[in-house]
């Protein structure tokens, strides 16, 4: 059980995700992180224990700006908890990161067919894994004229591949404007309002709810 929120709109992301966070924090106390997008930069904090200690202290130290990220706090499943094992996780390129929340049962084998072919991990987790995976499908793709786009194409093509569970959130260096979500036995909701999109396991908060205004 882990908690992952994903924001885009007209605030800045950070604040936004680390609220949801804070309220969040019960689906897991191992670790906490966040990646924003600006200016075409994936930008990534990430630190183990409690929010409290770790992630927002980290925040007020090197702040992130910009209005699209992801967010997430770990309960571990697979590696320890720790400040390399925290979400979120990135591909080969460094272009994608995604948060994930669930357990991918056949994570091992996709990541021998990956390290086979040349991909080098930085975590335990069964999350990077699957960050690989829909990096090496974006790399793969040419074009498609199925009018899906091509982040959300990768993503559906690794899932395919994906045994297990999963709640994600995911973000692309390429597309500043672009949050693709999915889910398979693990909650995650929308929450759309005033210009702004949410992407949290469980919880919209009452500004978006309440707030339908563009702002
Ligand atoms: N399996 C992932 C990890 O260990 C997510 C954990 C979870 O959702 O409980 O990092």
């Amino acid at each position: 059980m882990c908690g992952i929120v994903g924001y885009v709109g007209t605030k800045e992301a950070s604040p936004v995700i680390l609220d949801g966070l804070r309220h969040l924090e019960y689906r897991g106390y191992d670790s906490a992180g966040m990646t924003v997008l600006n200016g075409g930069q994936l930008s990534t904090r990430k630190r183990k224990g409690r929010i409290v200690d770790g992630l927002s202290k980290l925040l007020d130290e090197t702040p992130l700006m910009g209005c699209l990220g992801v967010g997430h706090t770990r309960w571990a499943t697979h590696g320890e908890p720790s400040d390399r094992n925290s979400h979120p996780h990135h591909d080969q390129s460094g272009r994608i990161s995604i948060v994930h929340n669930g357990v991918l049962e056949n994570f091992e084998s996709l990541r021998e067919k990956l390290a086979a072919q040349g991909h080098e991990f930085k975590s335990e987790t069964d999350t990077e894994v699957l960050a690989h995976l829909i990096g090496a499908c974006y790399e793969k793709q040419n074009g498609g004229s199925d009018g899906v786009h091509p982040l959300t194409r990768a993503v559906m093509t690794a899932l395919r591949e994906v045994i297990g569970t999963y709640g994600i959130a995911v973000v692309c260096s390429d597309f500043p404007g672009l949050m693709v979500g999915a889910r398979r036995g693990s909650p995650l909701i929308v929450g759309v309002g005033g210009g702004n999109i949410l992407l949290p396991a469980m919880r919209v908060p009452s500004w978006l709810t309440r707030d339908r205004s563009p702002t």
